[in-house]
């Protein structure tokens, strides 16, 4: 199996449309998007629902009436504001504890709650695997997580040997879950001093996890001043750039038809270079696997 990763170290720089027309491109693979907290891929793949599940991923505090003897000691101790008048506040509950620790009358318990939901959906091109986090919830990165260990027991169940993961924005817990034991990261960016400057500090995240990692800039047309700079910095850190996507206004249009990219308009530039792309990226992620491939940012 073959895990590649779609990143961003922000949102908006056309990430999930890159996706989305890599999925178009292939025969069979399995869909994971791990971008829990605003999951958008299924809007455009679309499917046939296979699976829907609960996902219990937080702790919450539950006051048992018959053996609080509103002493307050919970109240006072809760740093996080969620018990009034002997009741717990739930969604501000952070599931810490700390009122079950200080109870004396042991009238607190904690409780699993459901705090989103997991979808597989089998779509044109194989399954796809999403979650929603419900709002307010955290612990995206446990749920991402699951996504993963999801897509990868599709992989093998479905006899599909590449799992394409959809990944979040920046470089924090969930993007991390998304990239672990990946074998390759395309990271996608766009030629502005933001784009750049969060690139860089996915960079450095994959270095740190020795993962493979590999740019393409988004738009690139829209600043060719600033894609040279980019493409220069990638190089001097050993960083290799497989592609420049330009501006194409069919992208727009495709994401207002909420449809893949190469489906409605399979010439535009856009979609031509986002194949030529994937052949690369998917031929080299094989040709790498295991090869522990390390970064050079000396
Ligand atoms: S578990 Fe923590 S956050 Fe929740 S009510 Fe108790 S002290 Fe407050
Ligand atoms: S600490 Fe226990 S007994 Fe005291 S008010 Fe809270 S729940 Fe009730």
């Amino acid at each position: 199996m073959t895990r590649i990763a779609v990143m961003s170290g922000k949102g908006g720089t056309g990430k999930t449309t890159a996706v989305a027309s890599m999925a178009w491109y292939s025969e069979g693979l399995v869909l994971a998007d791990c971008d829990v907290d605003a999951a958008n891929l299924a809007l455009t793949m679309r499917g046939r629902l296979r699976i829907k599940d609960d996902y219990r991923g937080a702790f919450k505090a539950v006051i048992d009436d018959r053996l609080c003897v509103e002493c307050g000691k919970c109240e006072v101790n809760c740093v996080f504001g969620a018990i009034s008048e002997f009741q717990v506040i739930d969604i501000r509950c952070e599931g810490c504890g700390a009122c079950k620790v200080v109870c004396p009358a042991g009238a607190v318990r904690m409780e699993l709650r459901k705090s989103g939901e997991v979808f597989v959906l089998d779509t044109d091109r194989g399954p796809m695997v999403y979650a929603e986090l419900q709002p307010g919830e955290s612990n995206s990165g446990k749920l991402v997580t699951m996504v993963r260990r999801l897509a990868d027991g599709l992989s093998e169940s479905d006899g599909l040997d590449t799992v394409l993961i959809d990944g979040p924005p920046g470089t924090g817990c969930p993007a991390i879950a998304s990239i672990t034991g990946v074998d390759l990261i395309l990271a996608i960016t766009e030629p502005s001093r933001s784009g750049e400057h969060d690139l860089m500090r996915l960079i450095e995240l994959a270095h740190h996890f020795s993962i493979p990692i590999c740019v393409a800039v988004n738009k690139w047309d829209l600043h060719p001043g600033l894609t040279g700079e980019i493409e220069e910095s990638c190089r001097r850190l050993g960083v290799m750039v497989v592609g420049r996507i330009p501006y194409d206004p069919n992208v727009n249009k495709a994401m207002k038809a909420m449809h893949p990219l190469p489906s409605l308009f399979p010439n535009s530039p856009a979609a031509l270079e986002l194949h030529r792309i994937w052949k690369e990226i998917r031929t080299g992620a094989m040709e790498r696997k295991g090869s522990g491939v390390v970064l050079n940012l000396e």
